[in-house]
């Protein structure tokens, strides 16, 4: 079990969640080096597919706006599919989801027709023996299958989110953005982030700055602009094209807390308002008992414990080094 403490709340936030991860599984089928120990331990608890769906008629209830599946790996839930089918069935800004793409060969066309429409694909690297060392024994080639039947899936957006650790596929960045490029996938590169596993590559940090200085003569000059409602990357276009683009994600070198409006929940239906601490309260018991309107009481009690993002500095915290990423929901 992870550690869990509940806090006494602070005055709420004046914005409710508007933008949620479900960590449908906390477990994971690769060991990335900067997420996972090699060995691990799990949640006891889980939620079945009814739950689910209380727990997001709740989050709903409570002013959320944007889901997005992720893990461990989401693809491991055997019943993702039908949540996507049941996510798509409400009226929602935005359903996505994140994946290591291990399942994805398999499972894009049926997520696809279940109408989810953007997917995030987590690849650091196109080396087959970097791949394996990075993820502790991963085989490229069973994702590089995922990528292709997403692509023919013909979902509106793929992403690609490579994470850049100094010493390891720090020299591969332009290979990666001009592979994703060439195969309309958009490329974005995240800072190693003190979290986790991620807090023991403190020397290994590659900046967004020192990454677009080395992509500078791909890219324009200039401020690097978030989009609205898509989380915390910056894109920078490319030169030549301006359909291109490369999105950084600063989680050491700058955090980016202040207006977070995202909430997590674990898969044991823990509500967990920061990324960067463990602090969190259970939504498990009316998740399962069907009752939604308590889910959304539970939804604003957990926010009162949303760090004061103008002095939290996420996961440059070292509340950040405590929490698990597989089971927070990354
Ligand atoms: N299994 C799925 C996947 O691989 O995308 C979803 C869960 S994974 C925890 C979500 C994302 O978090 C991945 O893109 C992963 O690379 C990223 N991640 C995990 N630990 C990280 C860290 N310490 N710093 C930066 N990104 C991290």
């Amino acid at each position: 079990m992870y550690a869990l403490r509940v806090v006494q709340p602070r005055p709420a936030p004046a914005a409710p969640p508007r933008s949620v991860r479900l960590s449908l599984t906390d477990r994971c089928d690769l060991a990335c080096i900067y997420c996972r120990p090699s060995r691990d331990t799990y949640l006891d608890e889980r939620l079945d597919l009814d739950a689910w769906r209380t727990m997001v008629h709740g989050l709903v209830g409570a002013g959320v706006r944007r889901v997005r599946l992720t893990g461990g790996e989401p693809l491991l839930h055997r019943d993702v599919v039908d949540v996507v089918r049941f996510l798509g069935s409400l009226d929602l800004d935005d359903v996505a989801l994140t994946t290591n793409a291990t399942r994805l060969e398999k499972l894009a066309r049926p997520l696809r027709e279940a109408g989810l429409r953007r997917v995030n694909v987590s690849l650091d690297t196109l080396d087959p023996a970097r791949f394996a060392r990075m993820t502790r024994g991963g085989r490229l080639d069973v994702v590089l299958r995922g990528v292709d039947a997403a692509r023919e899936a013909g979902f509106d957006e793929i992403k690609l989110n490579a994470v850049v650790v100094r010493g390891e596929n720090d020299g591969e960045i332009e290979q990666l953005v001009r592979w994703s490029w060439e195969r309309g996938i958009v490329p974005r590169l995240l800072e190693v982030m003190q979290i986790g596993e991620g807090a023991k590559l403190r020397d290994r940090v590659v900046t967004a700055a020192e990454m677009r200085a080395r992509l500078a003569h791909l890219l324009r000059a200039g401020e690097a602009e978030r989009e609205i409602d898509r989380g915390p990357a910056r894109y920078v276009f490319a030169r030549h094209d301006p359909d291109k683009k490369v999105g950084f994600i600063t989680g050491t070198s700058d955090t980016y807390c202040k207006g977070c409006d995202r909430l997590r929940v674990a898969s044991d239906g823990t509500l967990r308002p920061c990324l960067a601490k463990n602090d969190g309260l259970s939504a498990s018991a009316p998740a399962r008992a069907g009752d939604a309107g308590a889910v959304s009481r539970a939804v604003a009690e957990a926010w009162t414990m949303k760090p004061d993002g103008d002095v939290f500095k996420g996961c440059t915290e070292p509340s950040a080094a405590a929490v698990s990423m597989r089971g927070i929901g990354g």
